[in-house]
């Protein structure tokens, strides 16, 4: 049996009617670039997210850097974020040349610790951006008063949470000063090519977001200050104004799913336990798992990635892959690990979670369209390896 780690094509062939009417109402338009497509779905998202202001730009990446812009970090400022997520999280920090200061992760989410922040805030800490790592929501409570208490502004890098909610209930993502989000194809609202969205409840930053947009002119060419091209295609916003109905169904899926497999590795014996560090017995997982589960708290996981943690991680990788299954290693190389980083001089076990995390999660095929069979025929073949 084949499981890939993601089938965009099955998705595809769910709603091609609809999406191949849409990119040809894009051609007949000649319409490309912002305009009114790009405008109503940004109306969609505001009205879905519940946030007063949303900004399609050109990805992820773009609206992580068009928020720095926006809450205006020179160079030399520092701006807190955990040391183990996605590249960009760190990479726009240093593009801006301020510095981005490492937090280690809490050691069942992998989101960041809030309890370790303040040691690390300086007279130049002027930001934090918690990541709301896999789906879920990191603990924004915590971290937004911490930040209101050192004056800090807060940007959330939701690119793999949108429509994950916090524990309150909130959308990840609409929480902190400016929410980030990405519409690469493998999120779980993707777009066909490179996408994203920024969204505030504030008027001075929406206006800031809205002018660095299209390189801060205001009125166009005259400049007070710089911003970028960071523009979002029509075509873009007119595949994800197809996609956006269907993300609620998407995720109640992928939920469906995580449960389906945390449900099969314990009655097959192979998982006692969900997410704790310790990682004492050998031939177990460690499965996932969404925090504050006391009654009442909604923390809704949208799973953009099921992550296991495993010993002989690579080893089981490779079996996998001979038995076609896809699976990913997100990520082998927390920041403070990684060679562009080498001047910030980082002491490696200050980072116990992380490096741990690194040497041993493991994603597993998550997406909504998969089969019971699919899912019974993953655990089964992890079983025979950890059993062998
Ligand atoms: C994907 C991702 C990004 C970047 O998004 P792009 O659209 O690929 O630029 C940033 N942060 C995290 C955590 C991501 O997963």
């Amino acid at each position: 049996m084949n499981v890939p780690l993601l089938d965009l094509k099955a998705q595809y062939q769910t709603l091609k009617p609809e999406l191949d009417k849409a990119l040809i109402d894009c051609a007949e338009s000649q319409y490309f670039i912002l305009g009114p497509q790009v405008k109503e779905m940004e109306e969609q998202f505001q009205e879905y997210l519940g946030v007063k202001h949303a900004f399609g730009v050109s990805s992820g990446t773009d609206a992580l850097l068009i928020a720095l812009m926006a809450i205006d970090i020179q160079p030399g400022d520092e701006v807190i974020l955990p040391t183990y997520s996605f590249f960009a999280t760190a990479g726009v920090v240093s593009r801006l040349n301020a510095v981005p200061v490492f937090v280690d992760c809490d050691p069942v989410s992998f989101n960041i610790d809030p309890n370790q922040i303040e040691a690390k805030i300086t007279e130049k800490t002027k930001a934090i951006i918690p990541v709301h790592l896999y789906g879920q929501s990191a603990d924004m409570e915590p971290i937004m008063a911490i930040a209101k208490k050192h004056n800090l502004k807060v940007v959330e890098d939701g690119a793999q949470a949108i429509s994950t909610q916090y524990k309150d209930g909130k959308c990840a993502g609409t929480i902190g000063d400016i929410g980030c989000y990405s519409f690469f194809p493998s999120k779980n609202l993707g777009c066909f090519g490179d996408g994203g969205l920024v969204v505030t409840n504030d008027d001075d930053l929406a206006y800031q977001l809205k002018i660095k947009r299209v390189h801060g002119g205001d009125p166009k060419y005259y400049h007070k200050v710089i911003g970028g091209n960071f523009r979002l295609d029509a075509i873009q916003a007119a595949v994800i104004q197809v996609k956006l109905p269907h993300l609620d169904k998407w995720s109640e899926g992928r939920r469906q799913n995580a449960a389906m497999y945390t449900k099969l590795f314990i009655e097959a014996g192979l998982s006692e336990s969900e997410g704790i560090l310790e990682f004492t017995e050998n031939n177990k997982v460690l499965l996932p798992k969404a925090l504050w589960a006391e009654s009442g708290h909604k923390n809704y996981h949208i799973y953009n990635q099921y992550i296991i943690r495993v010993d002989k991680r690579d080893e089981l990788q490779k079996f996998l892959k001979e038995n076609g299954i896809g699976s990913e290693v997100y990520y082998p190389v927390p920041f403070h690990r990684q060679e562009c980083f080498a001047d910030l001089n980082q002491v490696d076990s200050d980072y116990p979670v992380a490096n741990f995390a690194a040497e041993h999660s493991l994603a597993l095929p998550i997406y909504p369209e998969l089969s019971g069979e699919q899912l019974e025929y993953v655990v089964e073949r992890i079983g025979e390896f950890l059993n062998r």
